[in-house]
């Protein structure tokens, strides 16, 4: 079994090395293909060796082979996290093809989490892609039924685009459609459940904020980390708090 975990965090590190591309190039409107990676200082094309997630990083120095300047530690911190991530899904869905969606729609939300801290905006294509993932996967029968999954996003969606029209421009345009993507995997009532877990920690996260720095009118605070973090929460262990809730009546 820890050859499994072995070879699964190979493939989370390596996922994860393709997220530090999509989350440096998707916000700069560049393609996430073509050209292959290179050092954006020096722009020198990485050889496959350089391209080894983490191990790199390491028998590199955290430096760029040619020009030398530092690399970030975010990269393999990345590909670290993704690879934790991918053996903590494996050990609750196991081998599924639930596995497998989880996998892709963990990597959706790592990459959300960083655009949308850095640049507070949700790109349109993660937002499509998971939505077009969430109606195949429903109609192949291979997460929850498709009438669900409908009442999910709608309800999702619906909720926080309410929102974002009564707090006029509180919430965000990526917010919302996020919430109508992934609305099709949780259904009704886990969608309840994850707004209510974002909000939670949402409330939480600004509370420190003001006690650390003093309130400060007008600040926007980005939403979609709080939104993602919940969403696999919720995935994951939903369910099993939702029969446990209701078994209370
Ligand atoms: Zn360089």
């Amino acid at each position: 079994m820890a050859l499994v975990y072995g070879y699964i965090f190979i493939i989370g590190a390596v996922i994860g090395s393709f997220l530090n591309v999509v989350i440096y190039r998707l916000p700069n409107e560049q393609s996430v293909i073509k050209p292959r990676s290179y050092c954006p200082f020096c722009e020198t094309t990485l050889t496959w060796k350089q391209l080894i997630p983490v191990l790199s990083y390491i028998w590199q120095r955290g430096k760029c082979a040619s020009c030398q300047a530092q690399i970030s530690i975010r990269y393999p911190l990345i590909e670290v996290f993704t690879g934790i991530i991918f053996i903590i899904i494996f050990m609750i869905t196991g081998f599924s093809w639930l596995t497998i969606i989880y996998w892709v729609l963990a990597a959706c939300f790592i990459a959300i989490f960083i655009i949308d801290i850095e640049h507070m905006i949700i790109p349109d294509e993660i937002n499509l892609f998971i939505f077009i993932i969430g109606i195949g996967t429903s109609l192949l029968g291979l997460t929850i039924p498709i009438i669900q999954a409908l009442i999910g996003s709608l309800l999702g969606g619906g909720i926080l685009w309410f929102l974002a029209v009564a707090s006029r421009g509180g919430m965000g345009g990526g917010d919302i459609k996020f919430a109508f993507a992934i609305g099709l995997f949780t259904g009704w009532q886990q969608m309840m459940l994850l707004l209510f877990i974002a909000s939670l920690i949402g409330c939480v996260y600004g509370l420190y904020q003001i006690v650390r720095y003093g309130y400060q009118k007008g600040k926007p605070i980005p939403f979609g980390p709080f939104l993602v973090i919940a969403a696999m929460l919720v995935l994951l262990w939903g369910n099993t708090f939702i029969s446990y809730y209701f078994s209370l009546f």
